[in-house]
Formats: structure tokens, sequence, C-alpha cells
């Protein structure tokens, strides 16, 4: 298949509250914009009726949306694309409390209330049940980035617990890997949610133990699928992985007062997520070749997830609240940002070498019997098509002597092996002959 251009889609999801501010925020007809207008009314005591407004175009916007009806419009076809060999990525971006985890994650306690990675598991094993024609294997791994560290939330080493260095962010042709990171195979949705439980602990026990607060760090939740053909004995088979991020908060913390390990998280955060913004400016702007990657651990480890060969789909959580309206517009204008860029979504195909080569012995076998009949049909004499042996090369090379003394006039044509022999003792013949002119 052919790769086709795609853009990122994103969707916007909106925190129920009990003072909704109406006037404040209003939502498009068609569900896809979303206007903002911040009234300021009093200003210093004087009335100003100037209305700054803004208006963002988006993919959906989701508001009152359950559980359900956000994975069918953000992930349900991106996991489906996943199933089939295409690279997928879903993150959440906003400010904390804004719903990320909630929409990631979700109410671990509460399955009605279960967000997309669960839901993502169980559609891939629903799929692992329904493809019968296809035997599919499912990996996972979940990586948090603290302070420009990296955690492996599956490891049972503690030191991967409390962060360490033989963990890196590694390029090859294929894509980005973290060397050092434990993936785990999975063969049923409860080995799956397990291990993100799992995973769910070591980030709440990381925050207590290690003092880190959770919602600065990015959490990644990495499911790898392969699927082999059990009808055709095709060596061929796809692989493909999907990002399940859930983003640091990105409120502008700290930047007055704060002091220790408050500021630097807040420099890594902010840091962190303007590289993100920054490299997906590059992305949009055609013009530039260079995309600033490696700034950072995140936007490193994202690579082929943001630019690349993927699916890739953004949602921006907000509040619903007057109080937070500055932040719910950074949080909108880096979504519509997300929208400018473009990305390649490509089947990823590779080749199984044992099957590769158990198939070609297969053909190989089948062509020596049919030339075999072939052979018998034109009734021709048995033909060995071996490879020919040190003594069949010393007969065929006597028998290009005598042909060139003139001690025979025919030289037996066999099959195209031979022929390709007699030639190769010419030249033998005839290199000696020229050493021997040499010598004299
Ligand atoms: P974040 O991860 O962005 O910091 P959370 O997902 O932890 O925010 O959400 C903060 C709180 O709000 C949680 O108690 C969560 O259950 C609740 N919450 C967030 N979004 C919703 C929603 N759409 N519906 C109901 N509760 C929500
Ligand atoms: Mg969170």
């Amino acid at each position: 298949m052919s790769a086709k251009e795609n853009k990122v889609h994103a969707f916007v999801r909106v925190k129920p509250t009990a003072n909704f501010p109406e006037d404040m925020i209003k939502y498009g007809p068609d569900n896809k914009s979303i206007d903002i207008y911040i009234r300021r009314d009093i200003k210093k005591g004087v009335v100003n009726n100037k209305q700054t407004d803004w208006s963002f175009k988006l993919d959906g916007v989701l508001h009152n949306a359950s559980q359900d009806s956000v994975y069918d419009a953000v992930a349900r076809d991106l996991v489906s694309q996943a199933l089939n060999g295409y690279n997928g990525t879903i993150m959440c971006y906003g400010q904390t409390g804004a719903g990320k985890t909630y929409t990631m994650t979700g109410a671990t306690e509460s399955y009605k209330h279960r967000g997309i990675i669960p839901r993502a598991i169980q559609q891939v094993f629903r799929a692992v049940e329904e493809r019968i024609d296809q035997s599919i294997t499912v990996r996972m791994s979940y990586l948090e980035i603290y302070n420009e560290t990296l955690f492996d939330l599956l490891s049972t080493m503690p030191h991967d617990m409390s962060g360490d260095t033989h963990m890196a962010v590694v390029e090859y042709p294929q894509g980005v890997f973290v060397k050092g990171l434990s993936i785990y195979p999975a063969s049923h949705e409860e080995d799956a949610l397990n291990l993100l439980f799992e995973g769910e602990t070591n980030r709440i026990i990381g925050e207590h133990t290690l003092n880190k607060n959770s919602s600065r760090s990015h959490c990644i939740f990495t499911i790898y699928i392969e699927s082999h053909s059990r009808i055709l004995s095709d060596a061929k088979y796809t692989a493909s992985k999907m990002n399940l991020v859930d983003l640091a908060g990105s409120e502008r913390v700290g930047k007055t007062g704060s002091e220790g390990q408050v500021l630097k998280e807040a420099t890594y955060i902010n840091k962190s997520l303007s590289f993100l913004e920054q490299a997906i400016i590059a992305l949009a702007d055609r013009k530039r070749d260079h995309v600033p990657f490696r700034q950072s651990k995140l936007t490193h480890a994202l690579k082929d997830s943001l630019g690349g060969n993927c699916n890739t789909v953004l949602v921006a959580n907000i509040y619903g609240e007057a109080a937070q309206i500055e932040e719910t517009l950074s949080s909108l204008r880096f979504a519509t940002r997300m929208k400018w860029v473009t990305t390649e979504p490509a089947i990823n195909e590779k080749y199984d070498p044992e099957r590769m080569v158990k198939n070609l012995e297969k053909e190989i076998t089948l062509l020596k019997q049919e030339l075999a009949m072939h052979d018998s049909l034109v009734n021709r004499s048995l033909v060995n098509y071996d490879p020919l042996n040190e003594i069949q090369i010393a007969e065929i090379n006597s028998q290009v002597r005598r042909y060139l003394e003139g001690a025979t006039d025919d030289i037996d044509i066999m099959n195209i092996r031979q022929i390709q022999e007699v030639f190769n003792q010419f030249k033998v013949i005839l290199r000696q002959a020229w050493s021997m002119q040499r010598v004299i």
C-alpha cells in the first residue's frame, strides 16, 4: 500500500462542571469548533464593553461525553489501524486536573469509567480472538519521563524504578526505541490489564518514595502488535506500535517564588512541553527540513509518532471553568497547532528470515520435481541438477583439455550449471597457459 498523507487529529474534551460559564465558552453547532469570549466589563471600575474572542476549529469537541463515546471518537479507528500494521499515537494534553489521566487510564475502580488504555487493550484482544486467520502477538511497555530521567514502570529491578542511565532513547532505521525498557508479552486481556495496573501502582509508589509529583511526569504506555498470517505461508508480517501518552500538566507553574524540587520540575516540564510545541511547529512548516526532536527525551521518544509513519490524535483536556480560562486558551492553541502537522502512515511490513528460508527450500524442492517431470516427458535421461562436485569438475576440465588438444570434437551439454563450468575450465586452462608463457 502506498503512503498516504494524514493530518494529526485534534479533539478537545471539556471536564464537566457545575458552573459552566455559558457566556465564555460556546460550542459550534457541528461540535467541531469552540469559541472563547472574555468580556472585560469591569476594568478598574470603568465599564468596558470590549469583547475579546477566539475561535478554534478542531476535529471534535467532546463535552458531556461518556468514556465510551470518547473512545469511539478518538481511539477506535486508530486501534483497528494498528491491528492492520499502522503505528498510532494518542496524547492527552492539558493543565493538571483537567482530565488527562481520566481520559487515558480512567477510573480504575469502575469498569464503566475505564479510559482509553484498558479499552484499547480490550479491542486488541477481541481482534486476536476474532481474526482467526492471523496469529497476533501483543506486548507492552510503560515508560515514565520525569525531570528528563527515564523510569521503567514495569521493571522489577529497583534501579529502573528509581530511574537509571542504562535506559536511553535510540534510533534505528525501523524507528525509535527505548533501550533497556522492559517489554512484556500478554496473551490475554487480563495479563495486559495486570501489567497496566502494576505500572499504575509503580507510578504511585514512585510518587511517595521518590517524592515525585506524577502530574509533572509524562507517561507513555505502548502496545506492540505483531501479526503473522496463519493461512499464507508468507514470510511477510506486520509489526506496529501504539503509544498512549499522558503528558505532564501544561500549566506554567513556578514562574515566581518556586524553589528547589518544584522549580526543577517546572523547568523540565516547561522545557519539554515547549520542545514538543517547537517540534510541532517545525513539522507543520514544510520549508523546514530540520525538526528538533533530540532536544528532550519526550520528543525524541515520540519522534516517529509525531512526524513520521503514524496516525496521531491529540486530546486537549480543558476545564469548563471561568477561573481556568487562560490555561484553556493555551491548551486550545496547542491543539490547533497540532492539526497543522501532516504524518505519513504506512503499513510496517517485515520479513521473518526463518520462514523465508523454509519457503525458499520448499520452492526449490518443488522446482526440482517440476524439472524431473519435464525431463521425463521429453524423454531426457535422468539429469542431475545438483551442484557439481570435485570429481565432476575434474572430469569437465579434462574434457576441455582434450577438446583444446583436438583429441575430441564434442563437449557434453547437460545443464546450465555444467555449461558454466565448461566456460570456467576454459578460463582456468587459458590462465595456466598464460602464466606458463610468462615463465618462459
Ligand atoms: P489530570 O490527569 O489532567 O491531572 P485527572 O484525570 O486526574 O486530571 O482528573 C482530575 C479529577 O477530575 C479526577 O478525580 C477525575 O476523576 C475527574 N475527572 C476528570 N475528567 C472527568 C470527566 N470527564 N468526567 C468525570 N470526572 C472527571
Ligand atoms: Mg494525571
